[in-house]
């Protein structure tokens, strides 16, 4: 019980559901040259700003339909959801947006996926003492990189020793996805 009590303290005060994001990712804003396009907002995005496209989700391929008939190219990499990439997939990712100015990248919701080749992508164009993590929360968008398996990637890739609360924090939203509401309502009346 004491460990549960715990995890309970560290929750932020009016978190609001951790998979929710208050702003939309249309392909608005870009780092080194690698914009966010959350699927869902495709229909926002202005197509002809941009050089190609990175569909980390085969939901993406439904949205290309929208794109006029120039040619686009576009990169696929099936990734399921939660999931990280293998070291090969990002190194394609990373070779093909290299050879463009604008790239846009996308899975549903611009955040796992898509936050995950962000985080390392970020930390490779311009290397700093930052967590790559903490970074491209702070940066892009604090939803970004979902899972316990994705952050260990990441850390991985870059040859980095993984940041331990980074990762526990992972642990503390797992364990609130299992509890959810009800977890809220009965730690009051514990
Ligand atoms: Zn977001």
């Amino acid at each position: 019980m004491k460990n549960l009590k715990r995890f309970k303290r560290k929750r932020k005060p009016n978190q609001d559901n951790w998979f929710s994001c208050t702003k939309g990712h249309f392909g608005d804003e870009g780092f080194y040259g690698l914009y966010p396009l959350s699927v869902r907002d495709a229909f926002l995005c202005d197509f002809k700003q941009f050089d190609a496209w990175v569909i980390l989700d085969s939901l993406g391929l439904s949205a290309v339909k929208i794109l006029d008939t120039r040619e686009f190219p576009v990169l696929f990499v099936n990734i399921r959801d939660g999931d990280a990439p293998t070291k090969e997939e990002v190194d394609r990712i990373i070779d093909f947006a290299e050879n463009y100015d604008k790239v846009l990248i996308s899975c549903i919701g611009a955040h796992g996926r898509t936050g995950t080749i962000l985080a390392i992508w970020i930390h490779l164009k311009d290397p700093t003492q930052e967590d790559p993590i903490l970074r491209v929360r702070r940066v892009y968008c604090k939803k970004a990189v979902e899972t316990m398996k994705q952050a260990e990637f990441i850390y991985d890739y870059l040859g980095l020793k993984p940041n331990k609360e980074v990762l526990k924090d992972f642990q503390i939203r797992r364990f609130n996805l299992w509890f959810g509401d009800s977890w809220d309502s009965w730690d009051r009346s514990w």
